[in-house]
């Protein structure tokens, strides 16, 4: 049974969100978007970190009806060999990226746990910051993946409705709503420093969905007050398999929903990816949002082989080169920063939590 957590319906954070996010708010958009730009300004000063995805393997066993990738998909298959993990993040390197996110599908044969572990030391080896989305693991993994230099790990909910959930992932172990809910604490405690969490905008009511994410944010930054959080707003993109979402999420709503959590989480990275157009991330940077994917491919194997995104996740909407999307950032006087860890910094913190 897929029950959600006291905390996840917290009172006192509902307080705090819903009256900027609500739809009836007496707050308009353009005092959000000031408050937003003047916090933003406060606490990150005139820059957006830059990140790339790099998709290691799309072998999966799920069923999430919204993902290019999910089981029943009639798509390609294939997983980097190390030699090709190398490659394409030499091949990112020269781009200039610094700071790299390594996806997975679900845990399995081609792509299991000591994969993923050797695809992180290589990428540890090669960049200054390394991060992961993939099959949730026990802490015990993720400790062995903080030992070979993954600092952060990006775990969305998907969707926190429940009977949502159920419908929506049709089988595979990603079924299991609690334990998703329960990973960013695993991480957590076994040392990773940054944690990303997030809904896919359009899976359900977005309101509600809003409330919650603010509350599961609310509950790790009290419980975890040492982690560095971040929160994403992805929307559903086309993808192989033609689901389309539910309850779409407007332009309007999305940057409602963008100014109202940096109002009230005046210290978390809040992010944006290259699902978005080129005009909404560009009308987004500074306004909150601060930190961006650039020059992403969803497909395996994208960069070096230049690859569109037919085969991929989803499709990107912001295509533009890094040089393309920096010069849209230095004209609106934002500074792009590529690098802003040193690995010195890596290794495990066991005392992120104080209270345990
Ligand atoms: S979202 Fe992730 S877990 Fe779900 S089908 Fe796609 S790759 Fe697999």
């Amino acid at each position: 049974m897929n029950r959600i957590p006291v905390w996840l319906t917290d009172e006192k954070a509902y307080d705090t969100i819903e009256p900027l996010i609500d739809r009836d708010s007496s707050f308009s958009l353009e005092f959000l978007a000031a408050e937003a730009r003047a916090i933003t300004l406060r606490r990150f000063g005139r820059t957006i970190s830059l990140y790339a995805p790099l998709y290691l393997s799309n072998f999966c066993s799920n069923g999430c009806v919204y993902c290019g990738f999910a089981s029943d998909r009639n798509t390609p298959r294939r997983r980097l060999e190390f030699r090709e993990v190398e490659r394409e993040l030499e091949m990112l390197k020269n781009m200039g990226i610094k700071d790299v996110l390594l996806l997975t599908g679900e845990r399995n044969s081609n792509a299991d746990f000591d994969y993923l572990r050797r695809c992180v030391d290589i990428a540890a080896d090669i960049m200054p910051k390394v991060s992961i989305e993939a099959f949730p693991m026990s802490t015990n993994e993720y400790r062995k993946l903080v030992d070979c230099g993954c600092t952060g790990l990006t775990i969305y909910q998907e969707t926190y409705d429940p009977e949502q959930y159920r419908l929506l992932h049709r089988w595979g172990p990603k079924q299991h709503f609690s334990e998703r809910l329960e990973t960013p604490e695993r991480a957590l405690q076994a040392g990773i420093k940054t944690v990303g969490v997030g809904v896919l905008l359009g899976l359900s009511e977005p309101v509600e969905e809003a409330l919650k994410l603010f509350s599961h944010v609310r509950y790790l930054g009290k419980n975890y007050w040492k982690a560095g959080l971040s929160v994403s707003f992805p929307r559903i993109r086309p993808q192989t398999g033609g689901f389309q979402p539910a309850f779409p999420v407007n332009d309007h709503f999305l940057a409602r929903m963008i100014f109202a959590f940096r109002i009230a989480l005046p210290d978390v990275e809040l992010v944006l990816s290259t699902r978005e157009s080129p005009s909404f991330r560009d009308g987004m940077t500074g306004l909150g949002i601060t930190r961006m994917s650039v020059a992403s491919r969803t497909t395996v194997g994208g960069y070096i082989e230049n690859a569109g995104d037919q085969n991929g996740q989803f499709e990107v909407f912001d295509g533009r080169t890094i040089e393309e999307f920096c010069e849209a950032l230095r004209n609106k006087n934002i500074e792009p920063v590529f690098k802003n860890w040193e690995p010195v910094y890596n290794g495990p913190n066991t005392e992120l939590n104080p209270t345990r």
